[in-house]
C-alpha cells in the first residue's frame, strides 16, 4: 500500500517535500485497520505528524481504497545509519536574529510598521499592551515570561514586534530573537537531522537577551521540540533574559503541551487580547486610513466597523480593498458603495437549520446528535436536548410541532415544556446563562 501511496505523493507534492520528508517513510506492517509506517527518528515523526499527516492519510486512503489508521514508529534499524556525517562550520553571528533564522536574509528586520505608536489601545488589549510596554522598558526584569494569547488578527504579533523595535531603539546592542514557533520547530528538526544540535543551542540560548516566540500552540504534538524548548526556556529564564510568548488560546488550555511547560509559561504574566469593541474598531480603521492616506468618510468607517468585528486583520483587509476601488474608479466612498465592494467579506446571514443546532449543541456537551434525537432520560442528555430545542425555537423560530419532529417525533407539549424550562433557568449572569451565550455564539458563528 505504501508504495502506491508514495507514487501518489511523489506526483502530488513538491520535490523538496518528497525528498526531505516523505521518502524517509517506509512501510513496517499492515493489518486490516492500521498501516504502521517507520521513520528514522522522533524528529522526523514529530515533523510529519504536525505538518503532513493529512497529506499522508489521504494518499494512503486513496492507495488502499479505504481509510486506514496510520501509526508511526521509529525504525531503530535505520536510526544509526541516519546520522549525518559532515558538520557545517559554525556560523559566527552577533546580529539580531529574526524570523527565518536560515541566513538567507543578512540582516533581517522587525517590521517597522509594528510599533507601539501604531497600536491602538482599548479595553480589549489594554493589559497586553501595558505589559508589553513594561517588558520593552525593562526586559527580563518583570513579567517574565509575558504570555499573550487571543484569537487571530488581534495584534499579538504586532505587540511582539513593537517590543523588539522599542528595545533595539533604546539599545541596538541587545540581541533580540523573534521567531515563530513554526520556524523554531523547522530549525530544530533540520539541525537535528544534520547533527547540529550545538549550533541550534548556540542560536537560541547563548547571547540571547530577548526571546520572543510567536504562536507556540504550534508546538503541540512535537514532543522533542517541546523538550528542547523547555531547556531553552529555563536557561534563558534563569539567566534573567526576557521571554515573551504568544498563542491563540489560553496557556492553561493548550492541548498536547506538556504540563511542566504550561506551568513555566504561566509563571510570569498572562494577558489576553480579544475582539475590540466598536469604538476601538473605529479608531483603528481611522488610524489606518490616515496612515495609508485614504479618504474615509465617518459614515463609511462606522459601516465597516459595525460589520467587521472579529479581527483587526480583516478590518485592514477591508480598508485596503475600499481604497483600491475608490482609487480605481474615482468614486467617492459611501456606506452603500462600501457594502457593494465588501459584499463577500461581510458576514452572511446563513439560514440556520435544526440539524446545525443539534450538531453544535451535541458537540458542546460531548454527546451525539442521536442522543439528542433519542429517548434517553439521563439528566445530562435530557438537559442538552432541552437546550437544543430552546435554540431551535429562539434562533430559527420553528413551531413546537416542527421542533418535536426534528427531535425524533417528540410531542409538541414536551418541546414547549423543555423550552420554557431553559428560558426560566436562564438567569442573567448565572453560569448557565453564560453557557447559553457561548452556545449561541457557536451556533450563529458570530
Ligand atoms: P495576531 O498576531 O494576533 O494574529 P497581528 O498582530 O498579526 O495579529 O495583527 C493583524 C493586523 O492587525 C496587523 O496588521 C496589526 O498591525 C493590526 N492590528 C491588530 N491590533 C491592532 C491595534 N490594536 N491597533 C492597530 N493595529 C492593530
Ligand atoms: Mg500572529
Amino acid at each position: 500500500v505504501w508504495e502506491r501511496a508514495l507514487e501518489k505523493l511523489r506526483h502530488s507534492t513538491t520535490d523538496y517535500l518528497y525528498e526531505n520528508w516523505i521518502s524517509q517513510i517506509t512501510e513496517v506492517s499492515r493489518d486490516e485497520r492500521t498501516l504502521t509506517l517507520g521513520v528514522p527518528s522522533l524528529f522526523v515523526r514529530d515533523w510529519i505528524v504536525t505538518h503532513y499527516v493529512d497529506l499522508v492519510r489521504k494518499a494512503v486512503h486513496s492507495a488502499a481504497g479505504e481509510p486506514l489508521e496510520i501509526e508511526f514508529v521509529i525504525d531503530e534499524a535505520r536510526k544509526a545509519g541516519a546520522q549525518p556525517v559532515a558538520r557545517e562550520p559554525v556560523r559566527q553571528s552577533d546580529e539580531v536574529v529574526i524570523g527565518e533564522i536560515e541566513v538567507a536574509r543578512p540582516r533581517p528586520k522587525l517590521s517597522e510598521r509594528f510599533t507601539f505608536e501604531n497600536f491602538v489601545v482599548g479595553p480589549s488589549n489594554q493589559l497586553a499592551a501595558a505589559a508589553a510596554a513594561a517588558v520593552a522598558e525593562n526586559p527580563g526584569k518583570q513579567y517574565n515570561p509575558l504570555f499573550i494569547y487571543g484569537g487571530t488578527g488581534l495584534g499579538k504579533t504586532h505587540l511582539l514586534h513593537a517590543i523588539g523595535n522599542r528595545i533595539l531603539e533604546r539599545d541596538p546592542k541587545m540581541r533580540v530573537v523573534y521567531i515563530s514557533a513554526e520556524h523554531f520547530l523547522n530549525e530544530f528538526v533540520t539541525l537535528v537531522k544534520k547533527g547540529q544540535m550545538e549550533e541550534f543551542r548556540r542560536r537560541f540560548r547563548q547571547g540571547v537577551d530577548v526571546l520572543m516566540m510567536d504562536d507556540i500552540q504550534v508546538l503541540k504534538k512535537a514532543q522533542e521540540t517541546q523538550n528542547e524548548f523547555f531547556h531553552t526556556f529555563n536557561d534563558l529564564h534563569d539567566a534573567g533574559k526576557a521571554i515573551i510568548l504568544t498563542s491563540d488560546i489560553n496557556p492553561n488550555e493548550l492541548p498536547n503541551i506538556e504540563s511542566r511547560l504550561r506551568t513555566r509559561f504561566t509563571s510570569g504574566l498572562t494577558a489576553d487580547v480579544y475582539e475590540p469593541p466598536f469604538e476601538v474598531r473605529i479608531a483603528i480603521i481611522k488610524r489606518k486610513a490616515e496612515f495609508e492616506r485614504v479618504n474615509l468618510p465617518d459614515d463609511v468607517a462606522q459601516f465597516v466597523a459595525s460589520k467587521i468585528s472579529r479581527s483587526v486583520r480583516d478590518l485592514e483587509g477591508a480598508l485596503t480593498r475600499l481604497a483600491a476601488h475608490a482609487n480605481l474608479t474615482g468614486r467617492p466612498l459611501s456606506p452603500a458603495y462600501a457594502q457593494e465592494i465588501l459584499r463577500d467579506l461581510l458576514p452572511q446571514r446563513q439560514a440556520l437549520s435544526s440539524d446545525h443546532v443539534q450538531k453544535v449543541v451535541a458537540r458542546y456537551y460531548g454527546l451525539t446528535t442521536d442522543d439528542l434525537r433519542g429517548e434517553k432520560r439521563l439528566r445530562p442528555i435530557a438537559n442538552a436536548r432541552s437546550v437544543a430545542m430552546y435554540f431551535c425555537r429562539k434562533l430559527i423560530g420553528d413551531s413546537f410541532p416542527t421542533i418535536g419532529g426534528a427531535f425524533g417525533n417528540k410531542h409538541h407539549t414536551t418541546v414547549m415544556a423543555a423550552v420554557e424550562r431553559v428560558a426560566e433557568k436562564r438567569v442573567e449572569g448565572s453560569p448557565f446563562a453564560r453557557e447559553l451565550e457561548e452556545l449561541e455564539r457557536q451556533i450563529t458563528g458570530a
